[in-house]
């Protein structure tokens, strides 16, 4: 993969340039603003469809759908801008980067016709309805049952750690629809409409003071049979594609806000006095920062990887496990050196508008959302090196 710029792309790359100086938002709310609040909210769906108005929203996906068509690079390109001109993030995560693409993989050309546009144009924001109390890791355990009755299935179950299912307009919702089948057989992916009579949504506080994910209710709740994504009781199927997609998708999207995050780390060492002099002078907070640096480095040219093998297969590979793990980590990392240079300030909610002590806490929720590390690894053993399964 050539890494330089062709003449195109920096054309490319200056006219996305010259977009984001004319039209990024002047007030941007503070830093740290809560995924739970609801002006904040607000804004960044007005953004998403400011992005989509100007051409920029899903820009990887095909022009039929909306997109841009663009290259790997193109979209590489499009995140280090969006990072160095300090954009806001993009609210329709879930929607672009998972149910999108598994759409335009599976979707009925109605279901097409329907979503795509509103998921680009941020008028659809989409949850992730998989997780269940019992059924995390193990995810083919879910129990919430969807019954056939006539042209609609009935749901009875619940959901956790639904991520922004408290303001979502759809979720994409694994259910139970053959309680006798084998456990990876017997399920089915459904397009379901949030604000459907039966659903309730209650938050869940997180350590870090946020409400961005909740449990979700289903009782006696109505979905059409033409809001089946993939093929009734082969969901496991349109699962797996969707799962591919978040994890082949998400670390790029993030990496604008880590590299933010590191940027304001270099600032604020620069200013912030450590025994009598700036933090930036102290050798090991500088061998920190440098080697964050290089990490996010490694994560853009994984990232790039990842993208690579999905334009050459079509289908996401093991490669997006890898940028899960390294990205999850990676913030980890970022977060706790963070706190090292930074000092007992970097704890205050009231230093730097507390990013410091919210982007701690928040990081921890990183190896667990998504897959968790421990279940990334055994993917990357079995699928990338080949080894035998572990249980
Ligand atoms: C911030 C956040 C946001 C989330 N958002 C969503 C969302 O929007 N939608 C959604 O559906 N879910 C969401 N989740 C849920 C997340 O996907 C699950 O928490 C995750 O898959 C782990 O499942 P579990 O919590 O049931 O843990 P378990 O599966 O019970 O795992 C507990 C521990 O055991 C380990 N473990 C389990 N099985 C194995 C194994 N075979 N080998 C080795 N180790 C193993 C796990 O790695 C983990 O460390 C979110 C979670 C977080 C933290």
């Amino acid at each position: 993969m050539d890494l330089n710029l062709t003449p195109s792309e920096l054309q490319f790359r200056d006219e996305l340039r010259t977009w984001l100086a004319a039209n990024l938002p002047k007030n941007q709310p503070k830093p740290g603003a809560s995924e739970s609040d609801s002006a904040y909210l607000d804004f960044l769906r007005e953004w998403q469809k400011t992005l989509f108005e100007g051409g920029w929203a899903g820009i990887s996906w095909p022009k039929e759908y909306g997109g841009r068509g663009a290259t790997l690079m193109e979209q590489a390109i499009f995140q280090e801008e969006l990072a160095h001109a300090n954009a806001p993030e993009l609210i329709g995560t879930i929607g672009l980067a998972l149910v999108g693409p598994t759409i335009i993989a599976m979707g009925t050309d109605e279901q097409k016709k329907y979503h795509l546009p509103k998921i680009l144009s941020g008028e659809e924001i989409w949850c992730q309805g998989f997780s269940e109390p019992n059924a995390g890791s193990d995810l083919a355990s879910l129990s919430t049952k969807a019954v056939l009755d006539g042209d609609h299935f009935v749901i009875n179950g619940q959901k956790i750690w639904t991520s922004f299912a408290h303001f979502a307009d759809w979720c994409l919702l694994l259910v139970r629809t053959d309680q006798d089948a084998a456990k990876h057989k017997g399920i089915t992916c459904l397009l379901t409409d949030m604000h459907t009579e039966g659903i309730s949504v209650r938050p869940l506080r997180m350590m870090s003071g946020d409400s961005a994910f909740n449990e979700v209710f289903f009782t006696d709740v109505r979905v059409p049979v033409s809001q089946v994504l993939g093929k009734i009781n082969h969901g496991w199927t349109t699962a797996i594609a969707a799962l591919m997609n978040e994890r082949a998708n998400l670390g790029s999207g993030l990496q604008v806000i880590f590299k933010r995050n590191l940027e304001a780390l270099i600032a604020c060492s620069k200013t912030l006095l450590r025994n009598g002099a700036p933090a930036s002078q102290d050798p090991l907070a500088r061998q920190k920062i440098a080697q964050i640096h290089i990490e996010l480095e490694i994560l853009g040219l994984n990232t790039m990887r990842a993208l690579t093998s999905l334009k050459k297969t079509g289908i996401p590979g093991a490669e997006g496990s890898i940028s899960k793990l390294y990205w999850s980590e990676m913030n980890q990392k970022l977060q706790q050196y963070a706190q090292e240079i930074l000092g007992p300030y970097a704890q205050l909610s009231d230093f730097d508008d507390g990013i410091w002590s919210y982007g701690y806490l928040r990081a921890r929720g990183n190896t667990i959302e998504a897959g968790t590390s421990e279940i990334q690894r055994n993917i990357i053993a079995e699928r990338v090196l080949g080894l035998p399964k572990s249980y």
